[in-house]
C-alpha cells in the first residue's frame, strides 16, 4: 500500500502574494504534493487552514502515515484541539515532517518542548547544504553538497532538544550555519525538521529539496504498529506479574484489582 501523506499548508502567502501565486499556482502544499506524487509508493493530498478543523479531522489524521507542514503567519490561529489531535498521532505513530517556519508552529514547539527559536536575515543570499550523515536514508540520491541559489538565511542557535540525528547543515552565503535537517522522536513518530522553504523562492521546485521531502515522507513512515495498543498505561495485579512475586509490601489496592491509571 502506498504512504499516505497529508501536506498541509497555511495557504496564506500563497493566495495573497502575488510573487508567491507566480511561484506556485497551487500553493506550496499542491507543489509539495505533485512532487510526492510523482513517486508511485507515495499517495499525497493536501489541506489548508481555512477548511473546517483546518482539514485535519480525526479520521483524516487516522488515515495519514506521514503529515507535512508549512506555516508561517497563522500559527497562531491553528487550534489547539487540533494540535492535540495532531500530537496525538504522532505518539501513536503516525510521521511528521516540518519545513521551514513551521519551526514556530505549535505543534512543532508542543512535541520539541523548547522555544524553536533561531536568527534570520531575508536577502535572497545563496545556500549550501551539506550532508553531514551520508548514510542516513534522508540523504539517499544526493550529492555531498547541493546549492540553493536564493534562499532565507536561517542561523544557529536553533533552540530545539538535542536531535536523534543530524543529516543537514547548511552554510550561507552571509556566513552563517544552520542545523538544516534533523531528525527525532516522540512516542511512536519520527519527526524530521527541515529548513529550506521561504515561499517568495522557487525552493520546493528544486529537485534536490523534492528528493529530500521524498526520503523523510519514506523515512517517517512507521509500520510499527500504533503505540496506543501496545503502550497502555494499565495496572499490572500482582497475580498477573510475569514473574511470581517472592514478596509483596504494603499496598493501597486490593488483590485482583485491575483498572487504567
Ligand atoms: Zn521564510
Amino acid at each position: 500500500m502506498a504512504i499516505r501523506v497529508l501536506v498541509w499548508g497555511e495557504n496564506i502567502h500563497d493566495r495573497e502574494n502575488e510573487i508567491v501565486r507566480g511561484i506556485y499556482p497551487d500553493g506550496m502544499h499542491g507543489a509539495i504534493a505533485k512532487a510526492l506524487n510523482a513517486d508511485p509508493a507515495i499517495e499525497a493530498t493536501t489541506a489548508t487552514l481555512e477548511q473546517p478543523e483546518h482539514g485535519l479531522t480525526v479520521d483524516r489524521l487516522a488515515r495519514t502515515d506521514v503529515l507535512a507542514w508549512w506555516g508561517h503567519r497563522a500559527h497562531g490561529d491553528v487550534s489547539d484541539e487540533v494540535v492535540d489531535r495532531v500530537a496525538e498521532r504522532v505518539w501513536q505513530g503516525m510521521g511528521l515532517i516540518v519545513l521551514h517556519s513551521g519551526h514556530f508552529s505549535k505543534i512543532f514547539r508542543k512535541l520539541m518542548g523548547t522555544p524553536c527559536a533561531l536568527k534570520w536575515r531575508e536577502a535572497g543570499e545563496k545556500e549550501r547544504i551539506w550532508v553531514v550523515n551520508p548514510s542516513h536514508p534522508i540523504a539517499q540520491g544526493l550529492e555531498p553538497s547541493f546549492v540553493i541559489p536564493q534562499t532565507e538565511m536561517y542561523g544557529e542557535p536553533f533552540v530545539v532538544p538535542e536531535p536523534m540525528e543530524t543529516v543537514f547543515i547548511s552554510w550561507y552565503d552571509g556566513g552563517e550555519v544552520f542545523r538544516s535537517g534533523l531528525t527525532f522522536q516522540r512516542g511512536g513518530g519520527r519527526i524530521f525538521y527541515f529548513s529550506p522553504g521561504h515561499e517568495v523562492y522557487p525552493i520546493y521546485h528544486d529537485k534536490n529539496v523534492q528528493q529530500v521531502i521524498k526520503n523523510a515522507v519514506k523515512w517517517a513512515a512507521n509500520p510499527a504498529p500504533a503505540w496506543t495498543t501496545v503502550a497502555v498505561a494499565a495496572n499490572v495485579p500482582t497475580e498477573r506479574a510475569p514473574e511470581p512475586l517472592s514478596q509483596r509490601g504494603p499496598s493501597l489496592h486490593q488483590p485482583g484489582e485491575e483498572g487504567f491509571r
